[in-house]
Order: structure tokens, then sequence, then C-alpha cells
């Protein structure tokens, strides 16, 4: 294979399109790494970029009859083991390098799981909240028709992420399925069950959290049964996290939304707590318990701290005052690289992104296998499919950690870096 004489790695430049903070947190993390994952330099130099990038301008039509236009973005990192894969998130802060860098971590992630697919994101930069569901379903509708020469059941698969739910996936797989005269359910991921969904698919992230939370506390020599849970980020993810920890006899005692936490030392009961959100819609003036906001909530003490908001919560600012006994990484990217080296100084093990939260992309993945054969399974072999998997990766990434003496992330990138290096090596570099 072909040397590159002077690797990206090594000059630590990046294309100006792509310089963006998380893709340097995503690719710093490669750089850490890549030498341990011992792959030839020419194969690391391709698995620096995304294969293939889109831009777009969707237009929306406003319910005032006015029109805005959003900036979208689709990027696939790796297409080495099969269709491209990830989510496709409504926010502010959505840029091509953002989703270049979720792409990268999707791709990590399938590999970690023996998941035949790569890594892909997308996402529109608006301000959901703003929008009225017309809106949504004009601005969906938009931007997947902007997406198709990139889609496809076998070339690239979205699913919901951050403010997009099984609504948003019904409206892409209509839209896809118009384009092409049938119903083609495997499309998406993350639908409802009535147009090809999967059961569990809703709840399968927080509930591969707890499985890797669970197995990482019992190697650690304590349980779950009674220690004490913050969560952050009381959403899809966090909010299932949560009643998870509490079935199996954690105390959660911190939750927390965009506006602010809750904090109860005994535990919350997290019935109620969820009966507040629907009648107010989040977590402020919650009576059981005192305020914090978010970035007390991170300092709280406690066993465990699911970071399940979003990325760059723990930083180099406030990682020394982080009082957990260990970190789970519900969200991608909450801990940046300062924050993990404060961390690991501390002996505060973080159980990363790309194993904790990969149970969303596990039961997408039997989502897809499900929708092709067209035969559907039910909650209790998707439960066990699931904890099988997880439950494989966290093995594997224990036991390379314990051998070569590397921190969790850096364990799993190695591990996620050979499965894609080996099949590229195999595949050669085109042409
Ligand atoms: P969501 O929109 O359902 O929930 C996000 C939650 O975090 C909400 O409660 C929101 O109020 C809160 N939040 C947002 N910004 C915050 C901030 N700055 N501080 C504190 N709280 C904040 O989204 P989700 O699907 O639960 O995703 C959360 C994270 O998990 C994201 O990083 C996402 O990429 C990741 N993730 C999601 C899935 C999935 O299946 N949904 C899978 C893997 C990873």
């Amino acid at each position: 294979m072909a040397q590159v004489q002077t690797p990206s790695a090594e000059r630590g430049d990046l294309p100006p399109e792509l310089d963006d903070p998380l893709f340097r947190q995503a690719v710093g993390q490669f750089d850490q790494v890549v030498e341990r994952a011992d792959i030839a330099v020419a194969v690391a130099e391709v698995l620096r970029y995304p294969e293939r990038s889109l831009s777009a301008s969707v237009p929306v039509r406003l319910d005032d009859g006015s029109f805005a236009v959003y900036p979208g973005y689709r990027v696939q990192h790796s297409s080495v083991l099969g269709p491209t894969k990830g989510g496709v998130r409504y926010d502010e802060a959505v840029t091509l390098g953002e989703c270049a860098a979720l792409a990268m971590w999707m791709t990590w992630k399938c590999a970690l799981l023996r998941l035949p697919y790569g890594g892909a994101k997308g996402g529109v930069r608006c301000n959901p909240r703003a929008l009225s569901r017309a809106e949504l379903e004009r601005l969906t509708r938009r931007f997947t028709s902007e997406l198709l020469p990139l889609i496809g059941p076998q070339r690239d698969i979205p699913a919901p992420d951050m403010a997009t739910d099984e609504q948003t996936m019904a409206w892409m797989m209509d839209t896809y399925s118009m384009q092409v005269g049938h119903a083609v359910p495997e499309i998406v991921t993350g639908k409802p069950l009535s147009v090809g969904g999967s059961v569990l698919r809703p709840e399968a992230t927080g509930i591969g959290v707890v499985i890797v939370v669970e197995e990482a506390v019992r190697r650690l020599g304590w349980g779950l049964a009674g220690t004490s849970c913050v969560v952050q980020g009381y959403g899809k993810v966090g909010g299932v996290a949560a009643h998870e920890l509490a079935a199996r006899g954690a105390h959660v005692v911190g939750v927390s939304d965009i506006g602010g936490g809750v904090y109860a030392p005994a535990g919350l009961d997290l019935a109620h707590v969820d009966a507040w959100r629907r009648e107010h819609g989040d977590l402020s003036g919650y009576p059981d318990a005192s305020c914090v906001t978010n970035a007390e909530l991170l300092e709280l003490p406690c066993d465990v701290l699911v970071l399940a908001a979003t990325e760059n919560q723990v930083t180099g600012a406030n990682a020394a005052e982080v009082s957990a006994r260990l970190v789970a990484e519900g969200a991608n990217g909450p801990t940046t690289l300062e924050a993990d080296a404060i961390l690991a100084e501390r002996e505060i093990p973080v159980l990363p992104d790309i194993l904790t939260n990969a149970g969303g992309v596990a039961v997408s993945y039997f989502e897809w296998v499900q929708d092709i054969q067209r035969l559907f399974w039910g909650p209790d072999e998707i439960r066990l499919r699931l904890s099988d998997l997880m439950r494989g990766a966290v093995d594997r990434v224990w036991t390379l950690s314990d051998s070569e003496r590397l921190p969790f992330r850096r364990a799993a990138l190695v591990l996620s870096i050979r499965e894609v290096a080996a099949a590229l090596t195999s595949r050669g570099i085109f042409p």
C-alpha cells in the first residue's frame, strides 16, 4: 500500500470547511490512538476524513405565508463496512463540522458493535421549538428531498436524534417512498410501529446506557442497587436511562433539561417528575426537590453521572469539580479532550459514547433487518439481542483496556479503528 508522505495527523491541519471544535475533538481522539491501533498510514489518512458531504439550503413556507431558508447537512464518514447510518438533528448549533464529528463517531460505534454499517450524521440548523408541527413537516419533507441523491436503504439510512422523533422519521419515509412509488420502510429507522418501526427502538439507547453502566459497576466490584445517579438531559436517552436505573434499584438523585435541573439527595420520584413535566412542559418549579443549574448538576456528589444532553458539557473548566465515581456518556461528545485528561488523572473512569449510547443504533439495525425481511420480532427477542451485543462490546473494551492499560475511550477507539481498517485493507483504497 502506498505511503502517505506527511500524514495530516502530524501536520495537525484540517480543511477549512471541517475546522469545527467538535470535529477537532473527534479527530483529536483518533490521533491519540491511531498509532496504538497499528494500521497502515494511508488507511489512517483515509479514515481521518469523511467520505462525502452534502450542504443544502432548505426553504420552508412558514404558517404566516413567509419563507425561511435553513442550512442543512448530511455527512457520510465511511461506507467501508456497509451502508452509512446516523441520526438527523434539528438544532441551532448544527454545522457541517459538527455533523462530520458525529458521523465519525457513528463509524466507530457501528464497528465496535460489529454492525454492518458505516457512520453518517445530518441535521438542519434551526430552532425547532420556534416551528409549528406543520412547519416541521414541510422542513422535513424538503430536507429529505435534498438528501435524495445520497440516501437509500443500501446507501445511507437516517434515524432520529436531537429534536427529531418517530413522526419526523414517518415524514422522511413517506417522502422517500413517494419518489420511488412504493413503501420503503427500510429507508429510515426509529419510525412508528405502524409504518415498520421496531418495538423497543424508542427506549433502546437509554436501555443500552444502563446495560453498559450495570456491566461496568459489576466489573468495578459494586452493584447498581442503592447507587446514587445523576442524569443530565431528561430527553429520549436520559429519561429512559433514569427510569431503567431506578428499576434496577439505583437512586436517581438529580435530573435536568435545557432549562435546569432538580436534586433530591434521597432520590427523586420519577413518576411524579414525569407528571410535572407533562403538565408544565419542563422541570422548572418542580416542588419536591431543590432547583440546580445544569452547571451545578454536573458537580453533584453521586456514584454515576450520566451525560445525556448534548456535546461539550464536561470541559477543562469544570472536570475538576465532577464529584461522581463513574461518568457514562449517553450523549455524543459530552466530554472534551481536556476534561478526559483531568478525569483520567483523578481516576474517574469514563464509559465512552461510542460504547455507552450504541444501543440506539443496535436496535436501529434490528429495525432495518426486520423491515428488509418483512418479519418482525417481539420485545423479549430484541432485549436479549441488544443485551448480547452491548455486553459483548463491553467485554472486548474491558479486555483491551486491561491488557494494554488504556482508558475505556482509547480501548474502544482502538478496537473500532482496527475493525474498519481491516476491512479497508482487504478491500483496498479505490482505484
Ligand atoms: P432529546 O432532544 O430527546 O433530549 C435532549 C435532552 O437534553 C432534553 O431534555 C433537553 O432539554 C436537554 N438539553 C439539551 N441541551 C442541553 C444543555 N445544553 N444542557 C442541559 N440539558 C440540555 O435528544 P436525545 O435523542 O435524548 O439525545 C441526547 C443526546 O444523546 C445527543 O447527544 C444525541 O446525539 C445522543 N444520542 C441519541 C440517541 C437516540 O437514539 N436518541 C442515540 C445515540 C446518541
